[in-house]
């Protein structure tokens, strides 16, 4: 007897042939819960990956998000993330499953996600480099893993080149006006990675895409050591 690995509902599992002989993929879910989560409708921003079947046409070209139009408006950010794709919208489920993954350090909810991430990865973005957005190092303490790089490690062999920037210390060496006037990027590529970056192909993995700057920042660091192009993937698309 399988239980949902979410609300532990007894699964109704269908018996096929090709369940069978392993051709079909395992639903981890019950039918319930499957049914709660929102997949990304086609058209898809063709950088965010967020749908724009139901976005107002003020906010989009058809093929491009108004907020990455904008990204890509500014020079600083033009061309820095190549694209995202994301499995699920960021809906009221979504994030109470995230939040047990996260928080309650339930590794086996990843794995409800783990399929899924595989066939888009293999889809869209074969053979490119998996980056983890790393978390800082007290929180790493506090939760005692990265769910970042517990997805990373489902999807394939994780490089963790990205480090968190050791704040307090950068600021004191900076002058009140750069203080002020720039933001610090909060990523840096560790030492040891950076000749291991330099013109690879990398994917960025995250639990989630909210308003993009996290991985942005991130690509742009690994952008800055030599890498190739940068793109990202996560659970939800907020
Ligand atoms: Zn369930
Ligand atoms: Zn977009």
């Amino acid at each position: 007897m399988k239980r949902c690995l979410y609300c532990d509902a007894v699964r109704q599992d269908k018996v096929s042939w090709a369940a069978f002989f392993g051709l079909e993929k395992e639903v981890m879910l019950c039918e319930r819960c499957q049914a709660k989560l929102e997949e990304l409708a086609a058209p898809l921003c063709e950088q965010c990956g967020r749908s724009l079947k139901e976005l107002d046409e003020n906010f989009h070209d058809g093929s491009m998000c108004s907020d990455c139009m904008r990204w890509e408006q500014d020079a600083q950010w033009r061309g820095v993330l190549t694209k995202n794709r994301s499995l699920y919208q960021y809906n009221s489920y979504l994030k109470e499953i995230m939040a047990q993954f996260k928080y309650r350090g339930d590794y086996a909810l990843g794995e409800v996600f783990c399929e899924s991430l595989l066939a888009i990865y293999r889809r869209e973005l074969r053979g490119t480099f998996l980056v983890p957005i790393p978390l800082s190092k007290e929180r790493h303490y506090e939760r005692g893993f990265n769910q970042a790089e517990v997805l990373a490690a489902m999807i394939g062999e994780p490089v963790g080149a990205l480090e968190r920037q050791l704040h307090e210390e950068k600021q004191s060496k900076k002058t009140r006006e750069e203080r002020l006037h720039r933001k610090e990027n909060p990523f840096i590529v560790a030492k040891r990675f950076k000749e291991k970056v330099a013109g690879v192909d990398i994917t960025i993995v995250d639990d989630i895409y909210t308003t993009g700057a996290t991985v942005r920042y991130a690509a742009k660091a690994l952008l800055d050591s030599g890498a190739k192009s940068v793109s990202s993937i996560t659970i939800a698309r907020g």
